[in-house]
């Protein structure tokens, strides 16, 4: 490693509300010199890091390659410029957040790297609508999984492991909600498996569509308002869908199966 150079930390803001972030988080944030965000960090979040230089590296769809090659080059110059650099990444950032390629090129390049855990949109999520994921006598194991195979990717076999989980998180999958229901019908999962679509977890405008398998195609359009999103499958959610109405900052869209599909 090279000592002469400064040390990028990989740090998790959490799922988006600021107090959702840890202690180490904040102190790090207060002692960056430069931190380099993406698009889901909350204004607040960024504003605990009081001295640094702030970098906006927001990735869009279609480009991430070429981007995510461009941002492991900053994080190395940053390092050979300053001496604590924060890499803040929304939720955890090992969680579907593209960490292992920032810190294998920071390992190549001979930077050191430190990783501060957040909390994941899934964990936000089952928080707000006070289910839990891993009931018992209901749920033993999650799946945390997305259905997005980005450019260069091998085949993902994201249908087989949700049909095999008792609980599955579907993170990057909201907009293709029609497609994933089709799929998961075909590999013999049933109409009434009670399924979530959560908007905004842990933040003000959270909002939840509660639905099931056989209604999810018919709910595709304009269930979400543009938030990040997760899809959330299995039979503990089938309490939440009960649930959810009586937490008042969760707004719930009630989708009845036979009007819309009929
Ligand atoms: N590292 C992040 C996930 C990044 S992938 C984490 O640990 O949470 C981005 C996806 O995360 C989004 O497409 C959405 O599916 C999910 N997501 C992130 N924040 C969310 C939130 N507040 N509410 C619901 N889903 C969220």
């Amino acid at each position: 490693m090279n000592r002469t150079s400064g040390t990028v930390h990989l740090v998790g803001a959490g799922p988006g509300a600021p107090d959702l972030i840890t202690v180490r988080a904040a102190r790090l944030l207060a002692q960056a010199d430069i931190v380099f965000y993406d698009a889901l960090v909350h204004p607040e979040t960024l504003a605990l890091a009081e001295k640094a230089q702030k970098i906006a590296v927001g990735k869009r769809c279609g480009k991430h390659s070429t981007q995510q090659r461009f941002i492991n080059k900053r994080l190395i110059d940053a390092a050979r410029k300053h001496a604590v650099v924060v890499r803040l990444k929304g939720g955890d950032p090992m969680m579907f957040g593209r960490a292992q390629e920032e810190i294998d090129a920071l390992h190549a390049s001979g930077i050191q790297c430190e990783v501060v855990p957040g909390i994941t949109a899934a964990l936000a999520a089952s928080a707000d609508l006070k289910s839990s994921l891993t009931r018992r006598g209901l749920s033993r194991n999650v799946t945390f999984v997305t259905p997005r195979v980005g450019e260069g990717e091998g085949a993902s076999d994201w249908i087989r492991s949700v049909c095999n989980a008792d609980s599955s998180v579907l993170y990057m999958a909201a907009g293709r909600a029609a497609a994933i229901a089709d799929a998961l019908t075909a590999h013999g999962m049933p109409a009434d498996m009670p399924v979530l679509i959560v908007e905004n977890a842990s933040l003000p405008d959270m909002a939840t569509t509660a639905t099931t398998l056989g209604a999810l195609r018919c709910v595709t359009e304009n269930m979400t308002h543009g938030g990040p999103a997760l899809l959330m499958i299995g039979r503990v959610f089938q309490r939440a869908e009960a649930q959810t109405t009586v937490i008042d900052r969760v707004a719930v869209r009630e989708v009845v199966t036979a009007s819309l599909c009929a």
